[in-house]
């Protein structure tokens, strides 16, 4: 039995391996953040994108059997609009953005980009218009370079360094032992939050796809890292299809239509002043978390 050991747990140390390279190479191939659990073969004909128009109809999703988390959702965003997703925390917002994504495919209702269902289009000609920028972003071991460059495999070096200088990257990258060779991901250098939230924008830059799905920093970030984030985040979107997953106020007041997620269901939409008037969830939430996470800082 110890004689067993020993190669099992080498075979065991290989597997990770070939598991963190699988995991590199598919995020060559799309903007995979989390573990997708659409295996199928991507067979489909690619998506006929025209403008970038999403409708959620009646979508249901469970990650378990009988715990439904997202419970007939109807949502669409025109194409060029801000959609803001507001609620309390675990009520479905960041499922809904990867299941536009096809991470998931849901098992109810259906979800259509440009009139087409996305489980009858390619997955990667699906992603492949999408951009998805969060503080979680899917760092794989490499150079900072590599990892910037998985929004547009073909960019150049001066194309990525100037997307990192846009997102307001290339300082802290430049701060690094090796600047843009420097390793990220599982072995290297750690990065906070507001950096790696800094990364993903550099990726949709350079990527450039007429679809944003953001989930903005939850996580405190210094009053610098909020300011020059919000600046790049508010070039990112311009004239880009986005649903953002809103923790600032002025994301919500500037959008085409909030809607207000709990319990898996849209308990109400509207803009800003129709439900700040309508004095429901979203005026507490505006009152109270809104409002004291731009309060000057203690
Ligand atoms: P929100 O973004 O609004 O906070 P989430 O979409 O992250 O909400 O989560 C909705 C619910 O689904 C929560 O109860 C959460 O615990 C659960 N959940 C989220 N991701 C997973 C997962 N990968 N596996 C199982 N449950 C999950
Ligand atoms: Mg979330």
């Amino acid at each position: 039995l110890l004689l067993a050991y020993e190669p099992a747990k080498r075979l065991a140390r290989v597997h990770v391996g070939l598991a963190e390279n699988f995991v590199a190479i598919r995020a060559l191939f799309s903007v995979l953040d989390t573990p997708p659990s659409v295996t199928e073969l991507d067979d489909k004909p690619p998506i006929t994108f025209s403008r970038g128009n999403i409708e959620l109809d009646e979508v249901y999703f469970a990650y378990r059997a009988k715990e439904p988390v997202v419970r007939g959702v109807s949502l669409t965003v025109e194409h060029g609009k801000r959609l803001a997703l507001v609620g309390p925390s675990g009520g479905g917002k960041s499922t809904l953005l990867s299941l536009i994504q096809r991470f998931y495919d849901v098992q109810k209702g259906a979800i259509r980009v440009d009139g087409q269902d996305i489980r009858n289009v390619s997955v990667n000609s699906l992603r492949h218009h999408i951009s998805f920028v969060s503080q979680d972003v899917f760092l794989f071991s490499g150079s900072v370079r590599d990892n910037i460059r998985i929004g547009r495999l073909d960019a150049s070096d001066e194309e990525v360094e100037r997307a990192a200088r846009d997102a307001f990257a290339h300082d802290f990258i430049m701060a690094m032992p090796k600047g843009y060779d420097s390793t990220v991901g599982e072995n290297g250098v750690q990065l906070s939050g507001g950096q790696r939230q800094r990364i993903a924008i550099a990726r949709a830059i350079l990527k450039n796809a007429p679809i944003l799905l953001l989930d903005e920093a939850t996580s405190a970030l210094d009053s610098e890292s909020e300011r020059v984030i919000q600046i790049a985040l508010d070039k990112l979107v311009q004239g880009r299809t986005t649903i953002v997953i809103a923790h600032r106020l002025s994301t919500v007041v500037h959008a085409d239509e909030i809607a207000v997620i709990e319990n898996g269901i849209v308990l109400e939409r509207g803009t800003h002043g129709e439900l700040v008037r309508k004095g429901g969830l979203y005026e507490k939430l505006y009152r109270y978390q809104f409002a004291e996470h731009h309060s000057p800082a203690a």
